[in-house]
């Protein structure tokens, strides 16, 4: 007998699927649950195509006793039968099997999803298997829808994707922070006359590392392409053992030409409007379940920020309604301090009830490039500040002006004749410049609802651990 070709689960609960009610179809998926008694088993599939299973009614008389005993949970199956309409509650169809083979049996002993309710701390340990637990598999859905929407939402205003280099000669941005790339022996460090490592001998020529940021790569894009973003892994040696930080991250790097930080702030606020927008259009069933299991109030707070615009203001005014707050802070507040992330949620939780843009923060605590303020104290850089996440996006206009620029860099110590190829972009045809950086996982920790950030990303990075 001919083979009936695959459905997968996802279609056959879609209206179109009412087509194929009272004909045979075949699916082919893993069992996550078993039970029934000993007239008729009920399987439960699910193929990771939707977090809906379907359900298999097993006519136990029918099958050989073998073949029913090496079904278990977390087997693979094929299966073929009828398709009917389902009198349980919550299912609008099942199959009642005709045929089932197995692809590949799943131990009872040793599986280690046998049980339902693991902790997420559990299925960290194994991050390998945890793809096929409901939580994670909508979780990652999710994270593919975004990411989708990500490239369509560019794609769609104008912007061109813009591959910037993951290995690095430049360490500006990240001292101390990065991790180095080589290929020297290290058991036998090649040495200089002065002792020290000899890169001259690396693969490069010199000393290498992994990109902490495609920022500065991508103004080069900007400056000639007029709008671009970059999309990629980026990478930070900081021993950041918090629920908000990973040593390998995904971020998105829109940079723009002619943008001046308004035009900034209001592109960071349509993009992260957008793609929430998207998530709530698309990935409805994911959020139900991830709303039910964790969150009851996810899918209102990602509403809530629909509904309302982020409150803009400058550092300076954040500093004045915290220090009046008469809020005890762990770190003190005052006019120049880098703002921890209990000042941020303080803000964003406690006194606005909103995303929140924080702009033009003193030009000690943030990055040489932020364009100067007349001032002289401050720096056009924005922080986007979230609800339970602190900072989603940091960025800044750029300064454009050659000598402010290259003056910055040496007060921080940077050597100018280092960056040549950067300056450039303000040697030949300088123009207004802007962008930022949102981080992927950062997005996904408040689209999702999860707490932690090591939940978002099918293998993370962090100290001590890069298993897989
Ligand atoms: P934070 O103060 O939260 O450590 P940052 O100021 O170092 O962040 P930026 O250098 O401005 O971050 O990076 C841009 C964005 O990248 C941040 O707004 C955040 O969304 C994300 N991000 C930064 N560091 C990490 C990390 N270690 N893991 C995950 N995302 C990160
Ligand atoms: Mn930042």
């Amino acid at each position: 007998m001919e083979k009936i070709k695959r459905t997968e689960i996802v279609d056959l609960f879609k209206p179109c699927a009412k087509e194929l009610i009272g004909k045979d179809v075949c699916v082919k998926a893993w069992v996550r649950t078993k039970r029934g008694n000993k007239n008729v088993a009920f399987l439960a599939l699910n193929d990771g195509s939707t977090i809906k299973n379907i359900q298999i009614v097993v006519e136990i008389g029918s099958f050989d006793e073998d073949v029913l005993r090496r079904i278990t949970t977390g087997a693979c199956v094929r299966v073929e039968g009828l398709l009917v309409e389902s009198m349980g509650k919550g299912q609008s169809v099942e199959i009642q099997a005709r045929t089932i083979e197995i692809y590949g049996e799943a131990d009872t002993e040793t599986y280690p999803l046998q049980k339902k309710g693991h902790t997420l701390e559990f299925l960290r340990e194994i991050a390998h298997l945890r793809p096929r637990t409901n939580t994670f598999s909508a979780v990652f859905r999710i994270r593919h829808a975004m990411a989708y929407a990500i490239h369509k939402y560019f794609n769609d205003n104008g912007f061109f994707y813009w591959h910037s280099p993951l290995i690095t000669a430049s360490d500006c941005e990240g001292a101390g922070e990065m991790f180095q790339v080589t290929t020297l022996d290290m058991e036998q460090l090649p040495r200089n006359e002065e002792g020290k490592v000899d890169y001259t001998q690396d693969f490069y020529g010199k000393r290498t590392s992994l990109t902490v940021s495609g920022q500065l790569e991508g103004e080069l894009g900007a400056m000639s392409l007029g709008k671009i973003y970059t999309f990629g892994p980026t990478f930070r040696a900081e021993n950041s053992n918090t629920p908000r930080h990973l040593s390998e991250f995904w971020m998105i790097e829109p940079e723009m030409a002619f943008y001046e930080i308004e035009d900034n702030m209001d592109l960071a606020e349509d993009f992260i409007k957008y793609l929430i927008r998207y998530a709530l259009e698309n990935c409805q069933d994911d959020l139900e379940f991830l709303q039910s299991m964790y969150d009851k109030n996810l899918t209102d707070r990602l509403r809530f920020v629909l509904d309302n615009s982020f409150v803009r203001l400058t550092y300076t005014e954040a500093i004045d309604i915290l220090s009046a707050s008469g809020h005890k802070f762990e770190f003190p507040v005052h006019w120049g301090v880098d703002l921890q992330s209990e000042h941020e949620r303080f803000l964003v939780e406690h006194h606005f009830k909103s995303p929140v843009i924080l702009t033009d923060y003193p030009k000690e605590i943030k990055a040489f490039y932020m364009k100067q303020n007349d001032d002289g104290k401050t720096v056009r850089g924005m922080d986007v500040l979230f609800p339970l996440i602190g900072e989603i996006i940091g960025g800044s206009q750029r300064e454009e002006n050659m000598e402010k620029l290259v003056s910055r860099m040496k007060e921080v110590g940077i050597n100018p004749k280092d960056m040549d190829w950067y300056l450039d972009t303000r040697r030949f045809g300088s123009a207004p410049h802007s962008g930022f950086g949102l981080g992927f996982e950062r997005l996904l920790l408040f689209v999702t609802g999860m707490s932690n950030i090591r939940d978002v990303i099918p293998f993370p990075r962090y100290p001590k651990n890069a298993n897989y």
